[in-house]
């Protein structure tokens, strides 16, 4: 438990919400508010809400949750009026199902059977939307996402063919790019590269074909062992049960500055790239 504490304290900064925290809570939701009837909502902070707020309050009572699907970090309510909610929940928003109402509860959805949804979001920069569901794919295609790293149509091939096209990127940011791959951010693009034993500054036109296999192979293992985590939680990611995530023990490398490689001893590295740090192991991650 001293690990895990110790682990704990040195994530002092927060991280988005990635792929495995967004699938987790739609997993949850799925379970928990699918099916339900919205009495009434209660918009605490109007500036979350992309959509006049008369119309939004009109237009979601009295509906039904029909599901809730995911695409790139983004949660999709579909309702029984044809219409979708489009929530992103940025750096620090949490959708807690029958949660404890704070200051930091900025919507809360009421459902007939007494259960409600919280919108509870520190740094306000989430937001939702409204789309018309025969707008949907219209609404992604303006969004330009790449494919989703998990589907099977996603193969080593397809990773490969999109790669030649960004031959001059580094390749931490490049995984981080939601056009180019849909989902990873900071956390799983530092464990990916560290999996795939290969430097966040590397250009891609200089990776061998082995270490794309390698960064493929990663892609495919990592995401869903994080979502078998519920995800990683270092400050305010919480799931629909209001839990922190589990992947934490599992990190290697981010957010483990100067903290001993877990495979060679070597400190951990941390860089700064496009505004962002990189992690990585110099002695591990060529
Ligand atoms: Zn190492």
């Amino acid at each position: 438990m001293i690990l895990f504490g110790e682990k704990l304290r040195n994530f002092g900064l927060n991280n988005m919400p990635e792929l495995p925290e967004v699938e987790t809570i739609k997993s949850q939701l799925n379970r928990r508010i699918k099916g339900k009837r919205i009495k009434n909502v209660k918009v605490r902070l109007p500036k979350l809400v992309k959509y006049p707020l008369k119309k939004f309050k009109d237009l979601v009572r009295g509906v039904k949750i029909i599901s809730i699907s995911r695409r790139a970090k983004l949660l999709i309510i579909k309702l029984s009026n044809d219409y979708c909610l489009i929530i992103h929940l940025k750096l620090s928003g949490q959708l807690i199902f029958n949660g404890q109402i704070s200051k930091h509860t900025h919507l809360i959805y009421y459902f007939t059977d007494k259960g409600r949804l919280l919108h509870n979001d520190l740094r306000q920069f989430g937001f939702v939307k409204v789309v018309p569901q025969d707008e949907l794919a219209d609404f992604f295609t303006k969004q330009g996402f790449g494919p989703e790293p998990l589907l099977k149509k996603f193969t080593l091939e397809v990773f490969k063919q999109r790669l030649l096209k960004r031959k001059k990127t580094k390749i931490k940011l490049l995984l981080m790019d939601q056009k180019f791959i849909a989902g990873i951010g900071n956390i799983y693009a530092d464990e990916i590269l560290f999996f795939a034993g290969v430097s966040p500054l590397r250009k891609t036109e200089m990776l061998k074909s082995l270490e794309i296999k390698k960064i493929f192979e990663g892609i495919k293992k990592i995401l869903p062992e994080a979502i078998r985590k519920h995800g990683t939680s270092s400050r305010d990611y919480f799931d629909a049960y209001g839990k922190r995530g589990n992947y934490v023990p599992l990190i290697k490398v981010y957010q483990r500055e100067n903290k001993p490689c877990f495979s060679c001893k070597t400190k951990i590295k941390r860089i700064k790239m496009a505004n962002r740090s990189a992690h990585f192991c110099p002695k591990c991650q060529k």
